[in-house]
């Protein structure tokens, strides 16, 4: 397939290399020139204008940083979405609020074009290993469409239901993994004070009700996992910075449904807090730091 990929960031460039090794014919576009030569040494082709890059496309992918950005991509001064074939299929992987995906598909329907929301879990690591998590919304037959292109990149592909529910499943569950890793820092740092091994500990609760994902499998405490983010000074993994956009999401579709996320509300403080503190590039399980005692 002719695939038009814009945003070969942290995620999209690995996501990219991922299509072209599965096949596809890959033309990708970017604001910062310097990252389409990463992409070219893919053997992808790069396009000198975003207007360029939809040329002949069939299926067009973004996975860009904001809101603004997808609309400005698709609807802008310069947008593209005129410009796309009707017969591609339009897939936006961003994370972003499920306002504007449903406003940027339902202009695109308008407009005699297919777009879906296809935001991702996984992270970098997925990302390069082509193991994420898609979680989509749009139309049935669209999300069929799309799953051979998302497979070449993820090993799940999951619709939630209609345009925007993709955003919406996602921020839950990036709200719920921000409050299980706090309440595991919390619980590991209570158990070290009173003299518990943290390893010990971990296992403990492993085989416990206290069991969940950040315990198990990204464990926040220093040493007790190899390869996580913890044992590598908090580098690489999913930034604090990202944690706090995606609490930021959950906090206004919460209030636009005048739900009650009084866990998500303290969790999203706790993370601006502590990226504050100097934590906005590190990976989100350093929340550790938060609890530990620093002048004892
Ligand atoms: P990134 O900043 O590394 O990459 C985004 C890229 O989009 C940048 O290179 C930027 O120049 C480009 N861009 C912006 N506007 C553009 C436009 N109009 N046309 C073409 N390119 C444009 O960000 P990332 O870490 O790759 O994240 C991308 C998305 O994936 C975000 O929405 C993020 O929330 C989501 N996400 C990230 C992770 C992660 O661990 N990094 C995990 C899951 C989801």
């Amino acid at each position: 397939m002719k695939v038009a990929f814009f945003g070969v960031g942290h995620m999209g460039g690995p996501m990219a290399a991922n299509l072209i090794k599965a096949g596809h014919q890959v033309t990708v576009f970017d604001l910062v020139p310097e990252l389409l030569n990463g992409a070219v040494k893919e053997g992808a082709q790069a396009a000198s204008s975003a207007a360029q890059a939809v040329q002949g496309a069939e299926v067009v992918v973004s996975m860009l940083p904001s809101a603004g950005a997808v609309r400005g991509l698709y609807l802008g001064d310069d947008g593209v979405l005129q410009q796309i074939d009707e017969s591609a299929l339009i897939i936006d992987c961003s994370t972003i609020d499920a306002d504007t995906a449903r406003d940027v598909a339902s202009i695109a329907k308008e407009q005699g074009r297919v777009m879906i929301d296809a935001p991702v879990s996984g992270g970098v690591g997925g990302a390069k290993a082509g193991t994420l998590t898609f979680i989509c919304g749009g139309p049935q037959a669209a999300v069929d469409r799309a799953r051979p292109v998302l497979e070449c990149m993820g090993a799940q592909v999951f619709r939630a239901g209609d345009n925007g529910a993709g955003q919406l499943a996602k921020i839950c569950n990036n709200m719920l993994l921000a409050i299980h890793m706090i309440g595991t820092a919390e619980a590991l740092q209570m158990g070290v004070d009173h003299g518990l091994d943290p390893a010990v500990l971990s296992d403990i609760m492993k085989a416990s009700s206290g069991d969940n994902w950040s315990l198990d499998k990204y464990n926040p405490w220093p040493g007790v996992m190899e390869n996580v983010p913890s044992s590598k000074n908090y580098e690489g993994g999913f930034a604090v910075k990202l944690m706090n956009k995606d609490l930021g999401l959950a906090l206004q579709a919460g209030l636009s449904s005048q739900s009650a996320t009084p866990m998500g509300n303290l969790a999203k403080s706790l993370y601006a807090a502590h990226g504050n503190h100097g934590y906005s590039d590190k990976d989100f399980s350093s929340i550790q730091a938060f609890f530990q005692h620093k002048n004892d």
